[in-house]
């Protein structure tokens, strides 16, 4: 048997292709003192693997040329020479786009052998990294209260269509901003946003539409041109989870950005932030996202794609939009 992985051929000038990316096929690996032989069961895709892929000052070290690149999985124990796992558990942890690994079990998260109620690859997005992160962008960041008006882009996404959801249980009125009409349509009908403004078309003037008395909690994860329509409509002393821009991920050099200059005129707070700064957020969201997801109080939708191979284009995919849904990898 031979471990299947995926290699950072090339850095990208722009958007990554398929000649970025190299398959290869090496020796399994053997665990040594302390280690557990992981048999990778799902992986992850995210759009923060595309400021990995670069060579520049970043929160994170990128991956190396020739490296394995990164990417959060949950697996299956296979052997172990940890006392706290068992061949049979379940775990999630940072191994990367291959098919197997040896792992330190302190590096690793045990999930529920039957998954606890929700699929397995649950724990990659709705309970895990994505997740939590909408949970810390409104808890801490977005602070909303009954009645304010909330905007969230890439709503159908693993951190928007949570972030909404959960402003939803704070009483605010939620907008969504999302790329087509199927994806609006399942903010709405199905996530149960109070709306969601098509980015395709003109934005501005559905906001104006959409939210007539302004935006009081902007949860930013797309930057750009929907940036540059929500940010004028902000109401005096708003709040802006800065979660994200994926939109200008792919573009160098990046465009000159929007007028920032509301942000003195309204006294907004706008505050930018990583998950991994926020360790104790992980357990308090796994345990409420649990509850609610039992109660049906919380959906989610995953975009499930057969094969470590279909990997690199899955993920130029995801940085277009074209994913539906957490980007998931089934091995
Ligand atoms: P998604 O599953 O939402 O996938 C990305 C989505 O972004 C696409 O489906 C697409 O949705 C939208 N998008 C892509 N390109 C564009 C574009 N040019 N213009 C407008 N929308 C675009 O991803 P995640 O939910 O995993 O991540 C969302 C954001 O959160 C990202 O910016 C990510 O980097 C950030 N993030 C930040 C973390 C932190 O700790 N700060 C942690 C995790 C994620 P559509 O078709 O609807 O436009």
């Amino acid at each position: 048997m031979s471990n299947p992985q995926i290699l950072l051929k090339a850095r990208p000038k722009d958007r990554p292709g398929p000649e970025h990316f190299e398959r290869v096929e090496t020796a399994m690996p053997v665990p040594g003192r302390g280690e557990v032989l992981l048999r990778h069961r799902f992986l992850s895709l995210d759009p923060y693997m595309r400021g990995r892929m670069d060579d520049t000052a970043s929160y994170a070290a990128p991956v190396p040329l020739g490296g394995v690149m990164e990417g959060e999985c949950v697996a299956e124990v296979l052997e172990s020479h940890h006392d706290g796992f068992a061949p049979g558990d379940w775990v999630r942890g940072a191994r990367g786009w291959q098919g197997f690994s040896a792992a330190h079990g302190s590096s690793l998260v045990k999930l529920p052998k039957d998954g606890g109620g929700v699929p397995h690859s649950a724990y990659l997005g709705v309970l895990g990294m994505p997740g939590t992160t909408a949970w810390v962008g409104v808890t801490e960041i977005g602070r909303p209260k009954p009645g304010d008006v909330f905007v969230v882009s890439a709503a159908s996404g693993a951190v928007g269509g949570v972030a909404g959801q959960i402003a939803k249980k704070y009483g605010c009125r939620v907008i969504g901003i999302a790329g087509g009409a199927e994806k609006c349509r399942y903010v709405k009908e199905e996530l149960g946003f109070d709306d969601c403004l098509d980015h395709r078309g003109d934005l501005a003037r559905a906001l104006d539409a959409a939210c007539p008395e302004g935006i009081d909690v902007y949860f930013e994860n797309v930057g750009g041109a929907v940036q540059e329509a929500v940010l004028p409509r902000m109401r005096a002393f708003g709040r802006i989870a800065f979660c994200g821009t994926v939109a200008t991920y792919n573009t160098r050099p990046l465009p000159p950005g929007p007028n920032l200059s509301v942000l003195v005129r309204r006294k907004l707070m706008l505050q930018g932030f990583i998950v991994s700064d926020h360790p104790n957020a992980w357990p308090v969201w796994r345990e409420r996202g649990a509850a609610w997801l039992r109660d049906g109080a919380l959906k989610f939708r995953e975009h499930v794609v057969d094969g470590l191979d279909q990997a690199p284009e899955a993920f130029i995919g995801l940085l277009e939009g074209r994913n539906f849904g957490k980007l998931i990898i089934r091995l």
